[in-house]
């Protein structure tokens, strides 16, 4: 007979732990509090506008293979338009376009840098210069920087303000949802190394064509309700222990028995859920506040007419980093996704105030703005988006497997983790959310479940001392 695993949440960490536990063999019952699969990146219905709105534009890198993996498994990985290219804006109405080349990586974007005429000429040799001193750093250099923050280690790589704020702060402040005096050095090596520097497919922006729901619309298609369900509306409140083994999941509604339980809960309900005792004899749930968190700002705003004809922007030196085309309908309205990372100082403002500062960046990126009629703007608040990926949090990231050692005789049993929060090596993102269920799925099922990640150019293996 089968084992059952019960899971407690349906974002991406559970989604994937469960899909791949399936693939082996078991059977599942998730529990979910909400209406619909997706957590943090998920859609809504919006009365205001009647339409399907993304929480905020969600973005992928050629390298997240996990993720694509998973919608590859949900056989929605085409609804992913993939672009070479980013578009910056200079404030006039004219863009530059950073791209890969045909030099080899670390140098694809080389050429496109050295053009970029929004930047200063400075700004663009000191940028690629950095670029190529973090790929040498490798991997030892994320260690050696694990106690520091980014903003120390842009200023060991001759990075001044100028170059922080138009180049750095747009890249790692929207990948990372940090502000560079806080982020953690580590994370910014890694976002630069495997995510721009390591090879063409890494770089590639993936940018879903759908809204993210529909993503995750097969996901129940995969569920045999024979064996297995996926509850909606049901609430975990608790964890069954039995002699030191987790053994089921209390909810809202009645308790579900399991050979093992994953929690898939962003860390505060996790946080919440533990007792004082399991705290005390679980290594991996102590410490979780330390993690923090960090708001986003997405705003859905609608011209009555087209204003952007690029598929995104970048808007270096203003407070929104980013600004998606989401399209035109029939009557010639369109519809743009601006995104404001790290955005705690907006957290407090009300809709007058955000719609006036993102009309002033959005007229900065595209003038022709100015003459449009605003018909209505969207600000989705998501305050507890991602962890605060600090130097401090990084120690306090939890493995998704129960260790056997520890104070009183190792951490609970047949309890797994999984979450965007958990030691993935990744920042809080969707492959990090990913990555966290497979690993979860590893261990439970001793197969291997985690994807190869994209292969690096030769010219990047020899300059980073890779095999
Ligand atoms: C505004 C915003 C923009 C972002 N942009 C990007 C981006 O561009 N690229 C990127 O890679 N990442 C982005 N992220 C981060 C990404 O969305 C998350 O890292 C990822 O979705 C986290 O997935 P998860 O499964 O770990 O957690 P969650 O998505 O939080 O899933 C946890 C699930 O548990 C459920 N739950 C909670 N409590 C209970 C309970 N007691 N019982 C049962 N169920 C419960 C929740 O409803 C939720 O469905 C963004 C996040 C936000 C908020």
């Amino acid at each position: 007979m089968s084992q059952h695993a019960v899971i407690a949440g349906g974002g991406l960490a559970g989604m994937a732990a469960t899909i791949a536990l399936l693939d082996s063999g078991w059977t599942v019952t998730m529990c979910e509090s909400r209406r619909r699969l997706g957590g943090r990146a998920s859609s809504f219905h919006d009365q205001q506008t009647g339409e399907t709105l993304d929480n905020c534009q969600h973005v992928l890198l050629g390298c997240c293979t996990n993720l694509m993996d998973l919608y590859t498994r949900l056989d929605t990985a085409d609804d992913i338009n993939w672009y070479d290219s980013t578009w910056w804006a200079r404030g006039d109405g004219r863009d530059d376009q950073m791209q890969s080349g045909l030099l080899p990586a670390p140098l694809h974007q080389a050429w496109s840098l050295l053009r970029m005429k929004g930047l200063p000429w400075r700004i663009r040799l000191q940028v690629g210069q950095a670029g190529l001193r973090m790929l040498r750093m490798g991997l030892k250099g994320r260690r050696v920087w694990q106690d520091r923050t980014g903003i120390q280690l842009l200023e060991h790589l001759g990075q001044d303000e100028t170059a922080q704020r138009l180049f750095w702060d747009p890249i790692i402040v929207s990948a990372l949802n940090m502000p560079l005096a806080e982020v953690a050095a580590s994370h910014v090596l890694h976002v630069m190394q495997e995510g721009f520097l390591a090879g063409k497919s890494h770089a590639r922006m993936g940018v879903p064509m759908v809204p993210l729901d529909t993503l995750y619309s097969h996901f129940i298609d995969r569920i045999d309700n024979a064996t297995e369900s996926v509850r909606f509306g049901t609430k975990v409140t608790g964890i069954g222990i039995e002699n030191g083994r987790a053994i089921g999941l209390e909810t809202n509604q009645d308790f579900i028995r399991g050979d093992v339980v994953v929690l898939a809960l962003p860390w505060e309900k996790l946080d919440a859920i533990t007792t004082p005792a399991q705290k005390e004899m679980d290594r991996r749930l102590q410490g979780l506040h330390a993690l923090g968190h960090s708001p986003i700002l997405g705003v859905h705003i609608f011209l009555d007419r087209q204003v952007l004809q690029r598929p995104h922007l970048v808007l270096p030196g203003r407070s929104t980093q980013w600004l998606f085309n989401k399209g035109v309908n029939q009557q010639g309205h369109q519809h743009l996704h601006a995104v404001i990372s790290a955005a705690d100082e907006w957290m407090d403002l009300d809709e007058a105030a955000i719609t006036k500062r993102v009309t002033e960046d959005l007229i900065w990126a595209c003038p022709n703005a100015h003459a449009a009629e605003l018909i209505s703007m969207r600000p989705v608040k998501e305050r507890r988006a991602t962890f605060r990926a600090t130097p401090e949090a990084e120690r306090v990231r939890p493995y998704a497997t129960p260790n056997r050692v520890g104070n009183n005789g190792g951490d609970i049993e047949s309890l797994f983790l999984a979450g965007d929060y958990c030691r993935t090596g990744w920042p809080a993102t969707m492959e990090g959310a990913v990555r966290s269920g497979y690993l979860a799925a590893e261990a439970i099922t001793n197969t291997t479940v985690l994807v190869d990640d994209c292969p690096t150019g030769w010219l990047v293996n020899l300059l980073s001392g890779s095999q």
